[in-house]
């Protein structure tokens, strides 16, 4: 009992370590040196009656899950300055960006050229943006920023006191590194790498992603200064899901700052996902009402989908209201139009309802590999159903034909938008199914100053298939003529 009480006590680092490797079974408990050396990390860290920080920052940003390759790195973007303000209380976190595009492949939505303003925040259970003095909810974003609020330096810190984490060690370059592990449940899992002077150096976590399921990320901090009574890193480094999204530069930190960010009512309204239905065709719906949409083709005898975008609320509802529609016809087929997670991240629910989901090769691959990954820490439909996914994959072209509809899939070729990018177009009709290569603007809206060159690379591709479009329906947006396309692109029919 003496020893036990012995064990309990030692206090220095190394005796910690001697601790872990001598007393045995009568150490304290993996949970109780983690305590141990949390306690002197908050205070190291400064994290000690650490309400709220602010820090700026500028540095290079990539955009998770927009790859212009399916499985290759996030696409680059310039960050001239980050802005983060921060509520441990209160577990909330706004953070302000401005950015340019880094580099012209893969998607996001941003312009080619020229600065855009950000404003995401978390906080309540909600996440939300702010555009134009406008909240709007944004629950795809809440998963990955209650990760980023709580992957700070001294997140992390706050975050494994309250998660009874447990203590483990290891050594770089001859020193001890404490291994601090814990689960945020239902958000995230993590370990901080502690060192000897009782700073956090790296975290390694993993959040659940709608298309990659338990997703890893690597946080780095480095050049670790004492800045208004706290240690905050210079350089701050993150990778998800294996390639950097983050390499930022320090440039101000700033200690109990005023952090009141009370959710917008606008925000905590009640909330139901609207799926709108507009005929477009005989036996062609729009499912709109959403930010990303989708279509629905009746077929002899089963239905079939273009597009479960966003994650499981959104595609839920689709599917629902197609079944609706269509009473009688099984819907059994998903068409995807590309890798991008905001236009994938329903796939999994799709798969989850028993539908064959049709997409370029590389995708299939991609998505067999991905959807491999349970999603562990907030299971999804996909890990509830115990369904496995079925795929169809095609290089160029694939043709779906029956006795009273045939429908055209086309790899649309050199788009700087997507590598494995899809559009689908039905010849009777004569109509064009497409995202994210051209969405027009509001109605009598003056047409782009420029360009859009994946626009112009949507033309080029419906003249090189002659295609006789008359009409387009973009996955974001409203049905239009092919004038309209056209107009944007800068171009001329043939
Ligand atoms: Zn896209």
């Amino acid at each position: 009992m003496r020893e036990q009480i012995q064990c309990k006590t030692l206090t220095t680092w190394s005796a910690l370590t001697a601790l872990a490797l001598a007393c045995g079974p009568l150490a304290a408990s993996a949970v109780e040196q983690a305590a141990g050396v949390l306690r002197r990390a908050n205070v190291a860290m400064g994290a000690e009656g650490l309400q709220s920080l602010r820090y700026t920052a500028d540095g290079i940003g990539y955009t998770f899950g927009q790859a212009y390759v399916p499985g290759q790195a996030w696409p680059k973007i310039d960050i001239q300055e980050q802005t983060r303000v921060i509520n441990y209380d209160s577990g909330s976190m706004r953070e302000d960006i401005a950015f340019s595009r880094g580099e012209l492949k893969g998607g996001g939505g941003y312009p080619a050229s020229g600065q855009v303003r950000n404003t995401g925040l978390v906080g309540g259970g909600y996440a939300w943006n702010i555009a134009g003095g406008n909240a709007s909810l944004n629950t795809r974003a809440l998963a990955d920023r209650t990760h980023q609020l709580w992957v700070t330096p001294q997140g992390i810190i706050k975050a494994a006191m309250r998660n009874n984490a447990t203590l483990t060690w290891t050594t770089r370059d001859g020193k001890n590194i404490a291994l601090v592990s814990f689960t945020e449940p239902g958000k995230f899992s993590a370990t901080a790498h502690i060192n000897e002077a009782y700073l956090v150096e790296k975290i390694e976590s993993v959040f659940p992603d709608a298309v990659m399921g338990d997703t890893r990320s690597v946080t780095t901090f480095s050049g670790y200064r004492d800045i208004a009574g706290i240690q905050f890193p210079a350089k701050i480094e993150q990778s998800q899901g294996g390639f950097p999204v983050l390499a930022v530069n320090v440039k101000t930190v700033e200690r109990n700052v005023a952090a009141d960010m009370p959710v917008p009512d606008a925000v905590r309204a009640p909330y139901v996902e609207r799926v709108t239905a507009d005929k477009v065709a005989d036996g062609v719906w729009f499912l709109a009402g959403g930010s990303h949409n989708s279509v629905l083709i009746e077929m002899k005898d089963h239905l079939i989908l273009v597009e479960s975008p966003l994650g499981d609320v959104r595609a839920s509802a689709v599917i629902e209201q197609a079944k609706k529609l269509v009473p009688g016809k099984p819907l059994t087929t998903l068409i995807n139009s590309h890798n991008h997670f905001d236009h994938s991240g329903g796939v999994r629910a799709a798969v989850a309802n028993g539908l064959k989901v049709v997409t370029q090769a590389k995708n299939k691959a991609y998505f067999e590999k991905t959807f491999a990954t349970a999603n562990s820490i907030a299971p999804d439909l996909l890990a509830k159903s115990g369904k496995k996914a079925r795929f169809q994959g095609y290089e160029d072209k694939l043709v779906l034909k029956d006795a009273t509809r045939t429908l055209e899939i086309h790899h649309i070729l050199g788009n700087n938008h997507s590598e494995t990018f899809a559009m689908v177009y039905l010849p009777k009709e004569k109509l064009l199914i497409e995202a994210d290569a051209f969405t027009p603007g509001a109605p009598n809206a003056p047409a782009p100053a420029t360009a859009n060159a994946a626009t112009v690379n949507l033309v080029e591709n419906v003249h090189k298939l002659n295609l006789a479009v008359e009409r387009i329906q973009p996955l974001h947006g409203r049905v239009v003529s092919v004038a309209e396309m056209y107009t944007a692109a800068k171009m001329n029919p043939r």
